[in-house]
């Protein structure tokens, strides 16, 4: 149903290539993950290779996409142009990949603030991009990786927390949808 070749050779084009693999990375610890939370094993790997398709685009062109199609962007993207990479690489997943799955494509869109009420694919998606094996630089990130495969949730609110510190330590705007999938979990899971 999905040609996973077709698409890999398709993002190696589109992507430079440390963000193919890290693409690579996600999609194939999306599919660990998946493994351990009884998740359509296929689906996991596609929005893993799919979630940063647009990451290499110019900002511009971004911009461009999102007019052309009516695709709304937030105060926090307009100000960090590279947030809408999760926006504009699930309207390119259904246009350019003929993605059709809504749980894939909300996977893509929320892979960079998350979103209250995840699907567990989503949240899967979430968490690869975090931990996947060439990441090296997030504090934690031995405890946060154990974690993911025991719990979802827990490794969830763990990492927004850690991400909002970070963010805070560095003096970066945060986006007002990363403190509340953060607030918002960490209530259900409190
Ligand atoms: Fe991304
Ligand atoms: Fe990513």
């Amino acid at each position: 149903m999905y040609d996973l070749q077709k698409i890999k050779k398709q993002l190696s084009k589109a992507l430079d290539n440390k963000r193919y693999e890290h693409t690579l990375g996600v999609a194939y610890t999306a599919a660990a993950l998946a493994m351990r939370y009884d998740v359509d094993i296929k689906k996991a790997e596609v929005a893993g290779l799919l979630h940063d398709c647009a990451k290499c685009l110019e900002n511009d062109k971004k911009v461009s996409i999102c007019e052309k199609h009516n695709i709304p962007i937030s105060e926090a993207e307009e100000r960090n142009h590279f947030l809408l990479h999760a926006k504009v690489g699930a309207h390119l997943a259904e246009k350019k990949y003929h993605i059709k799955d809504e749980d894939i494509l909300n996977a893509i869109r929320s892979h960079t603030t998350g979103r209250p009420e995840m699907s567990i694919l989503e949240k899967i998606i979430y968490i690869a991009d975090y931990i996947e094996p060439g990441r090296d630089h997030a504090e934690n990130l031995n405890e946060i990786r154990k974690l993911s495969f025991e719990d979802l949730d827990l490794a969830l609110v763990k990492i927004l927390q850690d991400i909002l510190i970070h963010l805070k330590e560095i003096k970066k705007e945060i986006d007002p949808m990363t403190q509340l999938t953060y607030d918002y979990y960490r209530q259900l899971n409190s």
